[in-house]
């Protein structure tokens, strides 16, 4: 018999009153349950900018930047899709309003439209419906969750509003609205005010769109009286008013919401149905943020924390959520510390890094606060403090053992000093030009790449295998020429590209330091809860054993 083709089923959630209320995770945890029940469920992510993906953002101007597999860099909300959707995806997953319109513009150019007149409205919102059309297909989605980015209200995301609502005029079954909106706590009193939320609501209604569902995220649960008073005011049933406080661990969303019903309200709106609830090792894992008895203290060493007197944590977000999970997969409880590269500058406070279990330098670019990062390194390494670098982390590394062990005096970076006498870290050729050219935008070397481990190593203790895949951001590398001379000084190669030209893992022999090891590629882009990162797990195992 054949199978009847089922259409596709559209969630979308917008965010209302303000920004960085937990759009992101909501979406993953509506996936993550929604695949619990069976059901194939994918992601997009669309971000109102004109930039064309994330790429050339400063992380100060907008957190993290994620690698897809394919090489997209884009917006750190895709890290937590595939953490909690437990896939990979792929370009076909995210947009911008950059990368929409530069796709019109070239479709005019070459006269797909046939001499029309290309019109807003309505070819940009048809442009957005049919890339999220082509991403269901892609992913062989049943359901397709889309993360509209912005707040409703600005002028920033109209476009995307008015996709749904024409989307929504043609497949008005298929389509499903949630409002992740924020609720004040008035004075010091604990009620929580609802006229923010009620006001987004009247804007999104303004749109000609009506949520189905509204998430109301605050410090507090929310109250029987006060769902009652959106439901009344808003024109929506009670039980989709959805309780969202502040919780200690994002994973325990999902959990949260099912004893919301939000998945049952979700299946029987859009007339799906479950093919049974299976949840257990997700709950199971949650669980394990909360139970661990012992701590772990982790310092990263890095600089791009502080936006005016605010700290930007979210710039790291891939490395922090993977430290929790190597963590709570050995039932510790992380600590995890900023530490300002720049304070250790001139070996200056470099005794405080003994506090700490294990230390990391992340990923980064250009020159700020780099001494103070090979200065921590070098502590690091001589204190036999557990060390673990992430891309900049590893070329610093390198550098660091070139000065100080192969006495390679000035020994540098070409990113840096690009006259240095011992360029340890040289710019790939293919990328000489690109830089010559200012082409920056999507031109490093990006995306997941394959890599040999050597026999006999923490590399392999860890991966318990000998090939790997690991996904890459930067422009230089371990300079070939200078090999020889940092495998005389001690460091091991333990992961190379398959031709053996590229060094993927440097690190130094347990015989001569608990954990020393520094990766080309970014692992944190790999982590979830139910699949920690190996090389995150033996780091935070030697930091747990110092
Ligand atoms: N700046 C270095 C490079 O481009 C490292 C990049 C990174 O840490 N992602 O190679």
């Amino acid at each position: 018999m054949l199978r009847k083709k089922t259409q596709t089923k559209y969630i979308f959630v917008v965010g209302g009153v303000m920004s960085g209320v937990g759009k992101g995770i909501a979406v993953a945890s509506i996936g993550r349950l929604l695949q619990a029940h069976g059901i194939k469920a994918t992601a997009i992510k669309i971000d109102p900018y004109i930039n064309v993906d994330a790429g050339t953002m400063n992380p100060t101007e907008h957190g993290e930047v994620f690698v897809l597999r394919d090489g997209l860099e884009c917006d750190q909300d895709m890290g937590n899709y595939e953490r909690f959707l437990g896939t990979d995806l792929s370009g076909a997953n995210y947009m911008t309003t950059g990368s929409v319109y530069r796709k019109i513009i070239n479709d005019e150019r070459n006269m797909r439209y046939k001499g029309k007149c290309v019109e807003v409205v309505p070819h940009v919102p048809l442009e957005v419906i049919s890339r999220i059309k082509h991403a269901a297909k892609v992913n062989k989605a049943e359901v397709v969750l889309i993360e509209i980015g912005g707040t409703i209200g600005e002028y920033q995301n109209v476009l995307f509003l008015e996709a749904i609502r024409i989307l929504r005029l043609k497949e008005s079954d298929s389509v499903f609205l949630a409002l992740v909106s924020y609720l004040p706590l008035q004075g010091d009193g604990n009620e929580l005010k609802t006229k923010p939320t009620q006001y987004a609501i009247k804007s999104l209604n303004a749109a000609g769109l009506h949520p189905d569902m509204v998430f109301a995220r605050a410090k507090t649960p929310l109250d029987k009286k006060r769902k009652e008073k959106i439901a009344f005011n808003c024109s929506i049933s009670v039980e989709n008013v959805i309780s969202a406080p502040d919780v200690e661990s994002i994973y325990d969303i999902p959990n949260n919401f099912k004893r919301e019903n939000v998945d049952k309200i979700i299946l029987e709106s859009l007339g799906l149905k479950s093919r049974g609830f299976r949840f257990k090792d997700w709950a199971h894992a949650a669980r394990r943020a909360h139970s661990a008895k012992h701590r772990v203290k982790i310092g990263i060493v890095g600089k791009y924390f502080s936006t005016g007197s605010f700290m930007l944590a979210d710039s790291y977000i891939s490395v922090i959520e993977s430290i929790r999970h190597a963590s709570y997969s050995l039932n510790l409880k992380p600590e995890i510390v900023w530490l300002n590269a720049d304070d250790y500058v001139g070996a200056r406070n470099l005794n405080d890094l003994k506090k700490f279990d294990g230390i990391i330098v992340p990923g980064g670019f250009g020159g700020r606060g780099i001494e103070g990062k090979i200065a921590a390194i070098k502590f690091c390494r001589e204190n036999k403090i557990p060390y673990f670098g992430l891309c900049y982390g590893m070329q610093l590394a390198a550098v660091e053992i070139a000065r100080h062990v192969a006495k390679l005096k000035g020994a540098h970076t070409v990113e840096i000093n690009p006259h240095t006498k011992y360029p340890i870290i040289d710019v790939m050729p293919d990328q000489k030009e690109k830089l010559a050219n200012h082409d920056y935008g999507g031109t490093m070397r990006l995306g997941s790449y394959t890599a040999r481990i050597s026999k006999g190593t923490i590399a392999e203790k860890a991966y318990e295998k000998h090939t790997i895949s690991e996904r890459h951001r930067h422009r230089y590398e371990v300079n070939p020429k200078f090999i020889a001379k940092l495998e005389k000084a001690g460091a091991v190669f333990s992961g190379k590209s398959p031709d053996g030209k590229l060094m993927e893992i440097m690190e130094l022999p347990r015989t001569k330091h608990p954990f020393f090891l520094g990766t080309q590629f970014h692992p944190e882009f790999q982590s979830s809860l139910l699949s920690p990162h190996p090389l995150f797990v033996e780091f935070i195992r030697a930091s747990a054993e110092k």
